[in-house]
Parts: C-alpha cells; sequence; structure tokens
C-alpha cells in the first residue's frame, strides 16, 4: 500500500498506460479519480476497481478545456477532500508524419493535448499542492522526449517539450514541495501502437513491446514517497531502445 490514503488524478486514465495505472494507483491504496474521454471505458475501469477492492470514480475529461479541467479537480477534490498525485497521460499520436506532410489542424490538435493539457491541468492542481506544501506531478513524455522517430513532427516535438515543461515546474516548485517528474516509455502495447510495424522490435534489446502493467510500476515510484528526491528527472523504460540509437 505505497499509495495508501493518497488522492491521485489519472488524466488519460481511460485506456493503455493510464489505464493500468490507475488500476495500480487504486491496488496501492490511493483514491483515484479516473479522467478522459471515452464514458463507457472510464465506468468499465471503475467498476474493476472496485470490485477488486478499491476506490474510484469516473470524470470525463476533454483535457484541452480548462472550465473542464477545473470542474473535474473541484469534483474529485469535493469526493476525496484534496489531491496529491496528478498524472499527466492524456496524449494523441501524430501517424509518424513529417513538417510537409502533417495539416495545421492535427499539429494544433496535438499540441492542444499532449502540451497544452498539462500545462491546464497542473496551472489547477497547483494552488492546493502550494496549500499543502506537498505535491506529485508525473507528465508521460516518451522515447521521442529525447531523439527522432518514435512519432512524427507534431508528436516528437510535443513530447520533447514536455520535458522542459516538466524540469521548469520542477526548478519553479520544488522548494515548495512539489516534484515534477517525466515518465518516458518505448514501445507499450496499447490501442495507440495497435497496428504498428513489428520492424522496430528488431532495434529494442528486450525484443518485445512492453506491458502497460510494466509501466504502471514506474508510475506508482513516481507518485509514492519512495522518490521525494527526484525532482525533473526524466526516467525512460523503453526495454533498451534508446541506448541504440
Ligand atoms: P491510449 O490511446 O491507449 O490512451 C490515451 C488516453 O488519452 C485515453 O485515456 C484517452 O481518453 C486520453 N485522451 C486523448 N485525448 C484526450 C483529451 N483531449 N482529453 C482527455 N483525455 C484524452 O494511449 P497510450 O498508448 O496508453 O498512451 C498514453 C500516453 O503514453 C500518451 O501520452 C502517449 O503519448 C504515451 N506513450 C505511449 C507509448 C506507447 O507505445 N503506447 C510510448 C511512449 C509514450
Amino acid at each position: 500500500m505505497r499509495l495508501k490514503d493518497k488522492v491521485a488524478l489519472v488524466i488519460g486514465g481511460t485506456s493503455g498506460i493510464g489505464e493500468a495505472t490507475a488500476k495500480a494507483y487504486a491496488k496501492e491504496g490511493a483514491k483515484v479519480g479516473v479522467s478522459g474521454r471515452d464514458e463507457e471505458d472510464g465506468n468499465r475501469i471503475v467498476e474493476e476497481i472496485k470490485e477488486a477492492g478499491g476506490e474510484a470514480l469516473f470524470l470525463k475529461l476533454d483535457v484541452t478545456q480548462f472550465s473542464e479541467v477545473k470542474d473535474v479537480l473541484n469534483r474529485l477534490i469535493k469526493t476525496y477532500g484534496t489531491l496529491d498525485i496528478l498524472y499527466n497521460g492524456a496524449g494523441i499520436h501524430d501517424d509518424y508524419q513529417n513538417a510537409l506532410e502533417l495539416d495545421e489542424e492535427t499539429y494544433d490538435q496535438l499540441m492542444a493535448v499532449n502540451l497544452k493539457g498539462p500545462y491546464l491541468s497542473v496551472k489547477a492542481a497547483l494552488p492546493t499542492f502550494l496549500e499543502k506544501g506537498k505535491g506529485t506531478i508525473i507528465n508521460v513524455g516518451s522515447q521521442g522526449s529525447f531523439v527522432a522517430g518514435p512519432g512524427g513532427s507534431a508528436y516528437v516535438t510535443s513530447k520533447h517539450a514536455l520535458e522542459g515543461f516538466t524540469k521548469q515546474l520542477a526548478f519553479d516548485f520544488g522548494e515548495k514541495g512539489i516534484k515534477a517528474n517525466l515518465l518516458a516509455p518505448g514501445y507499450v502495447e496499447t490501442p495507440m501502437t495497435e497496428g504498428s510495424e513489428e520492424e522496430r522490435l528488431k532495434d529494442i534489446p528486450a525484443k518485445r513491446a512492453a506491458k502497460p502493467e510494466e509501466i504502471a510500476k514506474l508510475a506508482v515510484f513516481l507518485a509514492s514517497d519512495e522518490s521525494d528526491y527526484m525532482h525533473g528527472s526524466s526516467v525512460l523504460m523503453d526495454g533498451g531502445w534508446n541506448i541504440g540509437r
């Protein structure tokens, strides 16, 4: 029970890595707000958490809308009393389109979800964290936070920028008891990577994709007090993919 009595908001918690993280947080004793776009999946995940003996509620959210982010946070705090952990996992991909292929609308939407979303949720959560003198922020980057290739022009740009945002958060708020870190997965079996070519496995020393549950273990560590001396770190979990790039 490494997260006993903590309250977590898992944005992007209705699928893939976020779903596994929401379940892992609940298993470790946290009360979890499962947040994302898909109502059916959100309710299913909450039911599964409750059946396993955990506490959770579904909070439908479009993370690009600040009014919705504030509303979700208020509802979570009204239900569970506070917020301790903010997990920013909402993300969309750009189908590996280069700058010439990419249309402006796709670029704007991707940046709004992958980059502005974390800023909006952090902005909404910071007053609570500052009042408590403690708070945990986990931003989900990617191997694409460090190298080109895991996405197209917009995806890789957004994930690089998210690393910068995370560092600046740690720089600005570390002394107030707030830790912010970047969790950077490699290739994970989720709806986002469905249909991805298996070709990439030849470059991954582990010779397989990660399961979302494996990434969730790192998300638990970054959410727990065990990582309290980590500020602005970027942690790769990629089966060694990055070392050969
Ligand atoms: P996924 O498609 O399974 O899940 C994405 C989640 O984001 C869903 O819960 C969805 O509802 C939510 N979301 C999308 N748009 C949203 C919006 N506007 N508002 C609120 N929520 C929104 O994807 P996944 O593979 O689990 O990816 C989760 C995160 O991990 C993403 O940030 C992704 O970039 C990152 N990532 C994934 C991989 C991988 O191989 N799957 C690798 C590196 C990084």
